[in-house]
């Protein structure tokens, strides 16, 4: 840990996390030890299920391979949520850092929300228990969307 920090303050291109000031900006930093990033990621994740996944890209990661070819609509949706998650964090961190702008969390899980859900709003769905749970954790109208 010292070696780390030694190292940290050693060199002049590590850069300060523009979300939360209080760390070194790494991709393991960003997705999701961050707290900003983290709190972002808690804001959204029980939506797909993902509560019981470690908040670090490595688990997140292998939880998606695991489910990559699976069309079960909680692996189809955690796929939108955290691509449009890393998506939107890096996008909050390049306004802060070219325009300095800066967005509280709570309006960046709201855009995720909404991100993912213009994408679901184009899906048709089956009428299963696990889909209309779904559609109901996303808000969306079960009538206009499942097939008969
Ligand atoms: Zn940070």
């Amino acid at each position: 840990m010292i070696q780390w920090q030694h190292g940290v303050t050693g060199s002049m291109n590590q850069m300060c996390c523009l979300l939360c000031y209080a760390d070194i900006e790494t991709h393991d930093h960003l997705f999701f030890q961050c707290n900003y990033s983290r709190s972002v990621w808690h804001g959204v994740r029980n939506k797909v299920d993902m509560n019981s996944v470690q908040e670090s890209w490595d688990e997140i990661s292998s939880w998606l391979v695991q489910r990559a070819k699976s069309k079960a609509i909680y692996a189809v949706g955690s796929r939108l949520l955290v691509a449009a998650a890393a998506y939107t964090i890096w996008n909050e961190r390049n306004s802060r850092f070219f325009s300095n702008k800066l967005r509280p969390l709570e309006k960046i899980v709201e855009i995720i929300i909404n991100m993912v859900r213009t994408k679901l709003i184009s899906f048709k769905y089956k009428q299963t228990s696990n889909v209309k749970r779904f559609l109901e954790e996303w808000k969306l109208n079960k009538e206009d969307l499942l097939e008969d």
